[in-house]
């Protein structure tokens, strides 16, 4: 059962009502711009689900108005990525630009009605007398323009006869409405430029607020669901449907704008304008550098659709802003990595352990399981040797109280291997340890009767030298050492744990939407908090059978976390993973 949210109940609502006829039809309309992020999982997490929960439909539509900014090879990133969390859109799949020859005629439509006039103030005047919060706006000397002086001036910014800002189109809505949206906005502007779907067909282009619920009713959306910022452009949204219902031009039921709060998350930016100075500054390997918080990031970084599903319904849907600690998607992508990834072992920081005893050219195969819980997922064999790799940190030479790992005198299971005693260390001139000594006893072979006969507390990992395989392995951890990079603390919050913001949303000014919805209390610039240690790479002993892993194939190296093969760069005979997380959060600690 998935749990209750004002959503589900909405929609549960309505289709007792039978507002819709119990039709759920939603959509997830991202601007095609840029590559997706983590937040916007939560978006299409969201829409979709919704819709797959109440045997409906989403709608993938590209609001591509902005000629400038889109480009088709963001549409395909954009549609993989929502292909990748899961999600099918079916043969719906639209672009706002199908709608230009809707949006024109209607446009007109609200021309003729005297609810639309041809604006030719500068910028700077328009500006001027839009007034302020307290202020009413003064109409200009354009908004009593006759209807044919309109017309006839609309008609001529489609053909092209007016250079880009010499005219906008804009609603005869309300001057004196405190809501700043409803000061007759702008609904087309100039802009002879080509676009990626309708070439050099307009030279007049329809603006977000218009264009979207539009695009909404003539795809018959039954709920818009969007974030926090769109909340002052709600009126809006309905102002336009119900004239042009009224008018006869949409059909009823009108679809319907809910607001929920965006994804923030710590020690990461989710704002592709930030995301892209990453990118261009050369903080980080590109678009899909494992620790981008992009959708092909966490995709090479090893992170799962089912991780990112975990944690949209575990962090839910609210109508407030707040902050969520990386921990919890990190958690969110153990407990599944957990439930699939196979077991391997790896050795990362590697020091010799010598078994005294053990003939030398001699070998055996352990027998390792590879899902605990899962035995059907069979066992792998492990080769044995005199010379074994083991982690360096697994042996100290003065072990403090507690410490139950190798130490002269002291024993230890190799996993899944047998019992050892260690005699002591080699050491070069400086006193570094350059091998462990140790003798086994035959006796105690994992799965053997006399395995259980005595009991040793430590329990450590190896991978014999003669076989081992070296690879490279990249550490990462996160982007930014700082929970809020930029910022000593967003306004309200709490000092840690699922961080509550309320009331941090900023007045978004109208048309200026891509900025950062939360308030920084600009200290010092974000840039300054990236964390330098978000990437080591070392090379590392791996177990023989990961030399044949495929690529994006996840991994638990046992002790140490769960790592991909990376989807880039890993290749037979050429072994390179991604930590994708640790086996238990230790960020807190350090
Ligand atoms: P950005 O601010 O990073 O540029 P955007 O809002 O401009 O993102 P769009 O492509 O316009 O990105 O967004 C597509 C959809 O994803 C929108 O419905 C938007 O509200 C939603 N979305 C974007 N960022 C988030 C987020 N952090 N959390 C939840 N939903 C988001
Ligand atoms: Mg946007």
């Amino acid at each position: 059962m998935p749990a209750a949210n004002f959503l589900r109940a909405i929609i549960a609502e309505d289709n007792r009502s039978g507002k819709y006829g119990g039709r759920v039809v939603t959509r997830f309309p991202p601007e095609p711009n840029g590559y997706l992020h983590y937040g916007h999982s939560k978006s299409i997490i969201l829409n979709f689900g919704l819709a797959a929960e109440n045997g409906g439909q989403c709608n993938l539509r590209f609001d591509d108005t902005n000629p400038a900014t889109e480009d088709v090879e963001f549409e395909s990133s954009i549609a993989e990525a929502v292909r990748w969390l899961g999600f099918d859109w079916g043969t719906h799949r639209y672009h706002a630009s199908d709608y230009y020859d809707r949006l024109y005629e209607f446009a007109e439509w609200f021309i003729e009605h005297d609810l639309a006039y041809v604006e030719s103030s500068t910028a700077d005047e328009m500006r001027a007398l839009r007034g302020t919060l307290t202020e009413a706006g003064t109409p200009s000397r354009y908004r009593s323009r006759s209807v044919a002086e309109n017309m006839d001036l609309f008609r001529r910014m489609k053909a092209g006869e007016f250079p880009d800002g010499a005219h906008v189109l804009r609603l005869k809505i309300d001057l004196a409405s405190p809501n700043i949206n409803m000061r007759d906005p702008a609904i087309y502007r100039i802009r002879h430029a080509s676009h990626h779907r309708t070439g050099d067909k307009w030279c007049i282009y329809p603006l977000y607020d218009y264009t979207h619920c539009i695009s909404d009713a003539l795809e018959g959306i039954t709920h818009s669901i969007c974030t926090l910022e769109f909340q002052d452009h709600r009126p809006l949204y309905d102002w336009v449907l119900a004239r042009l219902a009224e008018g006869g031009k949409l059909p009823p039921p009108l679809p319907q704008q809910y607001e929920f709060a965006r994804l923030n998350l710590t020690h990461v930016v989710l704002s592709k304008r930030k995301l892209i100075q990453l990118v261009e500054h050369g903080d980080v390997d590109g678009w899909d550098d494992p620790r981008m918080p992009t959708l092909v990031g966490a995709r090479r970084r090893g992170f799962t659709p089912e991780g990112f599903r975990i944690f949209a319904e575990r962090i839910g849907v609210s109508k407030s802003d707040s902050w969520i600690d990386f921990s919890v998607l990190e958690d969110c992508m153990r407990e599944d990595l957990n439930a699939r990834a196979e077991r391997r072992m790896a050795v990362l920081d590697p020091v010799k352990l010598v078994i005294d005893n053990y003939p030398a050219g001699e070998e055996e195969s352990c027998f390792a399981p590879n899902h605990p819980q899962r035995p059907e997922q069979g066992k792998r064999a492990l080769p044995f040797s005199r010379e074994l790799w083991i982690e360096r940190d697994d042996y100290q030479e003065d072990a403090p109280q507690g410490y139950f790992r190798l130490a002269p005198g002291a024993e230890v299971r190799l996993r899944f291997a047998y019992i050892v005693r260690c005699v002591g260390a080699e050491k070069d001139a400086d006193g570094n340890v350059v091998a462990v000594h140790c003798t086994y006893d035959p006796a105690t072979r994992s799965g053997t009767s006399g395995a259980d006969a005595r009991k040793v507390r430590g329990n450590i990992h190896w991978i014999s030298a003669a076989h081992a395989v070296p690879a490279q392995v990249r550490l990462y951890d996160r982007l930014f050492a700082a929970p809020f990079p930029g910022m000593k603390r967003p306004l309200g919050t709490a000092a840690d744990g699922v961080i509550a913001a309320e009331g941090a949303r900023a007045t978004v000014v109208a048309g200026d939407l891509d900025d950062d919805e939360v308030p920084e209390t600009a200290e010092r610039s974000w840039l300054d908090d990236l964390n330098p240690d978000s990437k080591r790479v070392i090379t590392a002993y791996v177990e023989p059978s990961l030399g044949g892993a495929a690529p994006g194939e996840v991994f638990q190296f046992e002790r140490h976390g769960y790592f991909v093969a990376d989807l880039r760069d890993h290749a037979p005979g050429k072994p390179v993973f991604n930590r994708t997380v640790t086996l238990k959060d230790s960020w807190a600690q350090r």
